[in-house]
């Protein structure tokens, strides 16, 4: 039986988790990560690792500034990763374009925020002028192009970061489920897992994604309000898509991984923890593929999978200290948009666990107790 002592202990290892324990870890801290799977298993191995673009000092909604500062922090991240484990994460601006049915077009609030954030994108309404070889684009009217929205590869970079925080001596506890914690005044003392071994960490960070609200409320001293939202995807292998961008069209993507890797989402499904893909859910997202790309009317996906997605009923994520306790903190709730608000969610939970401020946020905008008086707006869909 052993016992782990550390500064930190983290529940949960997703993208949320890894890249806490990793910022952490890189200020000196002593860090332990326990997950009750594998780790980098959860919604971050299944989503899409859309990065959108954004300015942290001219964004203003809560979701927009954790959005922008995402966008900013990722390719250090990635070129960070890279140099430490020779893993590349598949970081690359690919371009996006959003596209719009029929008629419809953007809400005059969103094109508002694009610019006051100056976000370079651009109408389109001549569809000739793309050269896109294989993506049957006629029937659109207008769409907007975001040149600067990237992407990473999920998978590789939760990879990355496994092996950077193991290299960094940050402690790795998959398949290990705690029993048992041990509590004195508003601290947490220590937990106990089912094979016996014991973890005493300074403080805990609880960043369980769609799991979080399943832990005892008295340990968390609130009701985080966290429900899983499922997301089904198909992958095909279609090498046209090499030189496409990533294509929006509401809540449906196309995400080209530039090798004829071509990910297909995804469905937004409250069916509790199943994980499940379903024949209509396919069905709808090779329908919308096949829409789009004519090519595809003769093949079937090479694969398929879902994942639950974190989505917090407030709104926003929930990252900061919890109420009545001094030694516990939360970084969940990401629900849509986790992989690219995970390196700016990390810096707040680092600077809060560390006591120190950040410029470019108050650390308590998303304080877990009192959700934002301002709501979020959503300049991006995915
Ligand atoms: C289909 C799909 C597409 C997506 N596309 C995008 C996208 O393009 N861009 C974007 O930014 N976001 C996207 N997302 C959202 C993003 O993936 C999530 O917001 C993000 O992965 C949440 O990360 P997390 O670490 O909080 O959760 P998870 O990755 O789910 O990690 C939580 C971990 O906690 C562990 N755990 C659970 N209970 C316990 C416990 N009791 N003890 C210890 N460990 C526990 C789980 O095993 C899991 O490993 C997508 C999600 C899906 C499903």
């Amino acid at each position: 039986m052993s016992k782990t002592i550390v500064d930190v202990l983290v529940i949960g290892g997703g993208v949320i988790g890894l890249t806490s324990a990793w910022f952490l870890a890189k200020k000196g801290l002593s860090v332990a990560v326990l997950d009750i799977g594998p780790l980098g298993m959860g919604a971050s191995w299944a989503g899409a690792g859309i990065i959108p673009p954004g300015n942290a000092s001219l964004a203003e909604a809560p979701n927009d500034k954790l959005r922008a500062r995402g966008s900013f922090l990722h390719p250090g991240l990635h070129q960070e990763l890279l140099d430490q484990t020779s893993i590349d994460n598949g970081y690359r601006v690919s371009g996006g374009l959003e596209v719009f049915p029929g008629e419809s077009f953007p809400e005059p609030g969103r094109i508002t925020g694009w610019t006051q954030e100056e976000i370079p994108f651009e109408i389109v309404d001549n569809f000739d002028q793309l050269d896109w070889p294989g993506l049957n684009l006629a029937r659109l009217k207008k769409a907007v192009r975001f040149p600067t929205m990237a992407q990473v590869r999920n998978p590789r970079h939760l990879q990355a970061l496994v092996k950077a925080n193991a290299q960094k001596g940050v402690q790795l506890f998959p398949n290990t489920t705690i029993s048992q914690w041990d509590s004195k005044g508003d601290r947490i003392l220590k937990a106990h897992d089912k094979q016996g071994n014991s973890y005493h960490p300074g403080k805990v960070l609880f960043a369980s994604g769609a799991w979080t609200r399943l832990a005892d409320p008295s340990l968390l001293g609130l009701d985080p309000m966290i429900q899983p939202v499922r997301g089904q995807m198909a992958q095909f292998f279609c090498p046209e898509s090499s030189v496409w961008p990533i294509i929006e069209a509401g809540k449906r993507y196309l995400v080209p991984r530039g090798d004829g890797v071509l990910l297909v989402g995804s469905t937004e499904e409250f069916v509790g923890f199943d994980t499940s893909v379903t024949p209509q859910g396919q069905q709808e997202l090779i329908a919308f593929a096949r829409d789009l790309i004519p090519a595809l009317c003769n093949k079937e996906p090479q694969k398929s999978w879902a994942g639950l997605r974190p989505f917090a009923d407030r709104g926003t994520p929930l990252i900061g200290p919890l109420p009545g306790r001094s030694n516990a903190y939360m970084n969940a709730g990401h629900f849509r948009w986790g992989f690219q608000f995970s390196p700016a969610a990390a810096e707040i939970t680092c600077a809060q666990i560390l006591g120190q401020p950040l410029a470019w946020i108050p650390l308590n905008s998303f304080d877990p107790a009192n959700p934002p008086v301002k709501q979020v707006s959503q300049l991006f869909l995915s």
